[in-house]
């Protein structure tokens, strides 16, 4: 698989959009037909471009929020609306079923979890950024693997959640799959803290040890990113552990 997932990854390929659901009030699956898909690793990502009547394109990353292989034989995209954004907005207001886009992928070698790889496993996502964590929760549920995931996930509200009923089922089911929300800026009623940001406190209890070499897997805004992995390596979390995917802007 990882041999036609690589040469796969330059073609262009039209892909129709199945159906849509949203996450949130502002963020959007996408499940997508994609004629003569390679298969991918948990953690990858696709470029997505738009063409514009007038001929003008867009091209955005997106990470694959499913496993493979899918029940369908679909790709996943969740996409979070930027309200200033140029192609986030279309994704999730404007693409209906029935539509076309254009996909390539899949993309990425580094930030992927395999499920030959024996340990544990820490994944820490800020808002979106939790899409290619959920695609790696997925596809531990559907290889039967025993490595103990921990998922740290920073989010602004309780609103913003994406995936919650999903990972409140998987939490009960998957055997070894713990989740700790962080809420930035508005807690759930009678929850045990006020908001607050990701903090050495938050990765020191619901983290592995460090004696525990975990695979570090950090995933969201810019600033986000490199505020958890400076933590993870205070904490003595080897670096060559701990792999980071940045979507750009800031938390
Ligand atoms: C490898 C990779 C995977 C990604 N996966 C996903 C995903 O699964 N789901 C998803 O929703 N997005 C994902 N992104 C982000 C995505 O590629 C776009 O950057 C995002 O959708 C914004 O695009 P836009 O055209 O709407 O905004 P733009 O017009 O590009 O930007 C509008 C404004 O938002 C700021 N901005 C851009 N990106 C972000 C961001 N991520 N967070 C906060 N502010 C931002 C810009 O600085 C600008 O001020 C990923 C990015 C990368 C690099």
């Amino acid at each position: 698989m990882a041999r036609t997932a690589v040469s796969g990854r330059l073609i262009w390929r039209a892909a129709t959009v199945a159906a849509a659901h949203w996450e949130s009030p502002t963020a959007r699956t996408l499940v997508l037909d994609v004629p003569d898909w390679p298969g991918h690793l948990p953690g990858q990502h696709v470029d997505v471009r738009l063409t514009a009547e007038d001929g003008y394109r867009a091209q955005r990353s997106y990470s694959i929020a499913s496993a493979w292989p899918h029940p369908e034989g679909k790709v996943e995209l969740t996409v979070q609306r930027l309200d200033d954004g140029e192609v986030s907005p279309y994704l999730t207001d404007t693409v209906e079923a029935g539509d076309q886009i254009e996909l390539r992928g899949p993309v990425g070698g580094w930030f992927v979890w395999r499920d030959t790889q024996p340990a544990p496993v820490l994944l820490i996502g800020g808002g979106s950024g939790v899409v290619p964590l959920m695609a790696m929760v997925r596809a531990r549920s559907m290889a039967g693997a025993k490595q103990p995931f921990r998922l740290i996930y920073s989010v602004r509200t309780p609103e913003d959640l994406l995936y919650a009923d999903e990972l409140r089922r998987r939490v009960r089911d998957d055997a070894g799959l713990d989740v700790h929300y962080v809420y930035t800026r508005k807690t759930p009623d009678n929850w045990p803290s006020e908001p607050k940001r990701i903090d050495v406190a938050a990765l020191n209890t619901y983290g592995w040890p460090p004696d525990f070499a975990p695979d570090c897997f950090v995933c969201g805004p810019t600033t986000f990113v490199e505020t958890a992995a400076d933590i993870l390596v205070a904490l003595g979390h080897d670096p060559r552990r701990i792999r980071t995917e940045r979507f750009g802007g800031t938390s």
